[in-house]
C-alpha cells in the first residue's frame, strides 16, 4: 500500500479530512506527522534564514519528521481558493522550498489549487493527483466527491458543535486528540468568554502558543475561536468591515475578529506570527476597529520560535486581570 505523508501543520487544520478521505478512497495509507516539538521546530529552523515565519519553519521540521515514513510527502500549492482572493506567497511556494531546502524528503506530490483560473483547471490538477493510484477516471471522480463531502461535514461539525478542528478530526476520524481540547459545556457556566483569532495553525499548536487554549480554559473562560462561526457570519463580519476579502483565510482574522467584537465576548485575543505579511494588515484592522469600537477588549500576541512562555503567561494574566476588574466595575454600577 502507498504511504502518503501529511505534515500535522499549515493547512493540515483547514484540510485534513477531505486529503485523509481522497487519499484513503484510493486505497493509500495516510501518514501525519507527530504534534510539534522543540525538536521538531529546531530541525525546521536549521533549514531556512532566520526571517522565514515561524508556521513554515515548524511545516518544514513536521517534513523532516515524515523522512523515511512514507513514499510520498503530500504539498499541494494552493493560490486560491475564491476567485480573485489571493493566498500568501508562502503556501504558493511551500512545495518549490520544501525541496529545495529537504533534498532527503520523498517525492513530493505538489498540485497547483488556483480556482481563479477556472474549474476546469481544479479538476484537471485532481485528476493528475489521482493518477498516481489509479488509470481509472471514474474512480478517481468518486474519491473527489467523498472527499468533498468530508470537507463540508467537517466545516458544519465545527460551526454546529462549537468544536475545534483537532476535536472534529478525532470525532470524524478517529485520530486521536493531541492538541489542546476546548471543553464543550453549557456556555452559561462560565463566567468569562475570551475569542482567540488567528490561523488555525497557531490557535491548535500547542507547542507555537504556549498552551493558549489550555491556560485559558484553567483560569475558568469559555474559549470561542473562528471555526465555530458558520461561512456566512463570517463573510457578513468581512463584509462590514473591508467589503470584499482580499486575502484568502482573511476569515480567519478579520470575519471572526469583526464578529466577536460585537458579539458580547468579553475579549478578544488576536493572534499573529512574527514576520508575517498579511497578518501585521489584517490584525492591526481589526484592533483599529477594537479602538474605534471601545466595546470589546482587544490584545495581540505575536509569536516566534523565541517567544518566552513567561512573556506570554503574563500578558495573558495582564488582560484577563484588566477584563475581570472591567466586568466586576460594570456588575457593581448596576447594583
Ligand atoms: S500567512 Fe503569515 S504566518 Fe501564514 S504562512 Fe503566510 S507569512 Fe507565514
Amino acid at each position: 500500500m502507498i504511504r502518503i505523508g501529511i505534515p500535522r501543520a499549515l493547512l493540515y487544520y483547514q484540510y485534513y479530512p477531505m486529503w485523509h478521505t481522497f487519499f484513503a478512497e484510493l486505497g493509500a495509507e495516510v501518514v501525519v506527522s507527530p504534534p510539534t516539538t522543540e525538536r521538531v521546530l529546531a530541525s525546521g529552523s536549521s533549514r531556512v534564514v532566520a526571517e522565514t515565519c515561524l508556521p513554515v519553519k515548524v511545516f518544514l521540521g513536521h517534513v523532516l519528521a515524515l523522512v523515511e515514513k512514507c513514499d510520498y510527502i503530500f504539498i499541494p500549492a494552493i493560490r486560491s481558493v475564491k476567485s480573485k482572493v489571493y493566498n500568501c506567497s508562502k503556501f504558493l511556494g511551500l512545495p518549490d522550498m520544501t525541496k529545495a531546502v529537504i533534498p532527503e524528503s520523498p517525492p513530493i506530490l505538489d498540485i497547483d489549487i488556483d480556482i481563479s483560473r477556472g474549474q476546469r483547471n481544479l479538476y484537471q490538477a485532481v485528476y493528475q493527483l489521482g493518477r498516481h493510484f489509479t488509470q481509472s477516471p471514474f474512480k478517481i471522480r468518486q474519491a473527489s466527491k467523498a472527499a468533498w463531502q468530508a470537507h463540508l461535514n467537517y466545516h458544519r461539525v465545527m460551526s454546529d458543535h462549537g468544536l475545534t478542528p483537532p476535536q472534529t478530526i478525532e470525532r470524524m476520524l478517529g485520530t486521536p486528540e493531541v492538541e489542546p481540547k476546548i471543553r464543550s459545556s453549557n456556555p452559561t457556566s462560565w463566567p468569562t468568554t475570551i475569542a482567540l483569532i488567528g490561523h488555525p495553525y497557531l490557535l491548535y499548536d500547542d507547542h507555537v502558543n504556549h498552551r493558549l487554549i489550555h491556560r485559558l480554559e484553567q483560569a475558568h473562560n469559555r474559549v470561542l475561536t473562528p471555526e465555530m462561526l458558520t461561512t456566512q457570519q463570517l463573510e457578513s463580519a468581512i463584509a462590514r468591515l473591508v467589503g470584499r476579502a482580499y486575502w484568502t483565510y482573511e476569515e480567519e482574522v478579520v470575519g471572526a475578529g469583526e464578529h466577536y467584537l460585537g458579539s458580547g465576548a468579553d475579549g478578544v485575543i488576536g493572534i499573529m506570527a512574527f514576520a508575517c505579511g498579511p497578518d501585521s494588515v489584517m490584525m492591526d484592522m481589526v484592533q483599529r476597529r477594537a479602538a474605534r469600537l471601545r466595546t470589546t477588549p482587544f490584545m495581540s500576541l505575536t509569536l516566534e520560535e523565541h517567544t518566552a512562555e513567561a512573556g506570554v503567561v503574563t500578558r495573558l494574566e495582564a488582560f484577563l486581570d484588566m477584563i475581570y476588574r472591567r466586568k466586576r466595575r460594570r456588575a457593581e454600577v448596576c447594583v
